[in-house]
């Protein structure tokens, strides 16, 4: 691990004071961070300790959610607010990393946490656009089985490790962010970045910016609404499919639908052809299993992940069908 140095920040103005100093980072709950320390891949010259700072899951009148950015993942999974109403949030936290590490990360860490792929990690002998712009990505020809089928280039094929960031994708999230030019909103869909030709750029995020609240808006039809992962083991393992999905159903007919998946790409993949396939169409498995099969059109697998397209529609036809019929 290099040698930095580390202060607490007393509010969100004081911590981007702090942050402005060139290579600075912010920590929360070092779940991921410091992994990353210790392996050298992350440099920080700096670390400012924001873990202190807002924890509050604030119940607007209008029936949104405002959470700050330092509230602990078990905290968000367990709030009674968010298991009536948003129980596909709770679902997606409680399946991600163990107990302990549920009580140690925050929100805003959790959104941060950097890919598992394991070339970005090996920076004695794996060649990563990420770690190293430009020298090679050494999955593309290797061990792919773990890694995007969808918006992937020919510079990376990362995948995005979380399973709560599905659920804010299919709630269309907005991310609260506060920075040297002052504060601003991001829409959640619109934070994390596809790889493109610089897969070492992730969020939108501006230099020196710290998120500090999400804010989930009011949706009735997310009461009814579930995350469904598939792994390799039945716990402490990342998604080689999930998908996070809320569904309204009346007369028959689909009259709201909300699709996420993650496991798939290098952001967390909002369904949007799935869901517009479906709206206002009877909420049937062959229009189900016809929206599916459009979302994943455009998978372009490699050698060893192509099973990942039947099993992402596969998952996606479950779970809505599990939600059309709790519903109907
Ligand atoms: Fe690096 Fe992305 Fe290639 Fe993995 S897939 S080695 S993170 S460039």
């Amino acid at each position: 691990m290099n040698p930095f140095t580390f202060a607490r920040a007393m509010d969100a103005r004081d911590a981007v004071q702090r942050g402005a100093l060139e290579g600075s980072r912010y920590l929360g709950g070092g779940t991921n961070l410091v992994d990353l320390m210790r392996e050298t891949i992350e440099r920080p010259v700096q670390l400012v300790d924001v873990s202190g700072l807002s924890h509050t899951i604030e119940e607007r009148a209008d029936g949104s959610l405002l959470v700050g950015a330092a509230t602990k993942n078990t905290a968000l999974a367990e709030h009674r607010a968010v298991r009536e109403r948003f129980p596909l949030l709770a679902r997606a936290i409680v399946s991600g990393a163990s107990g302990q590490i549920r009580n140690m990360a925050t929100v805003a860490g959790n959104i941060l946490q950097r890919t598992r792929c394991s070339y970005f990690y090996d920076h004695a002998a794996a060649l990563c656009n990420k770690r190293n712009p430009g020298e090679g990505c050494d999955a593309i020809e290797g061990v792919h089985r773990m890694h995007a089928v969808l918006g992937a280039s020919s510079a990376c094929i990362a995948t995005h490790p979380s399973d709560m960031c599905v659920a804010l994708a299919a709630l269309d999230a907005l991310v609260h962010l506060q920075g040297p030019d002052g504060p601003r909103q991001v829409a959640f869909n619109d934070f994390h970045l596809l790889p493109g030709d610089h897969p070492e750029r992730e969020t939108v995020l501006r230099p020196g910016e710290l998120i500090t609240a999400i804010e989930l808006p009011a949706l009735a039809m997310a009461a009814n609404s579930t995350y469904r992962k598939v792994r390799d083991r039945a716990s402490y393992a990342f998604a080689l499919v999930s998908v996070a999905a809320a569904l309204e159903v009346e007369d028959g007919v689909v009259k709201d639908v909300r699709v996420a998946l993650g496991g798939v790409a290098h952001k967390p993949w909002r369904a949007r052809s799935a869901e517009q396939m479906l709206l206002g169409q009877p909420a049937t498995a062959a229009y189900v299993e016809a929206a599916a099969r459009a979302e994943m059109a455009d998978a372009r697998p490699l050698r060893d992940n192509a099973f990942k397209v039947p099993l992402a529609e596969r998952a996606i036809v479950a779970v809505l069908g599990q939600l059309a019929t709790v519903r109907t």
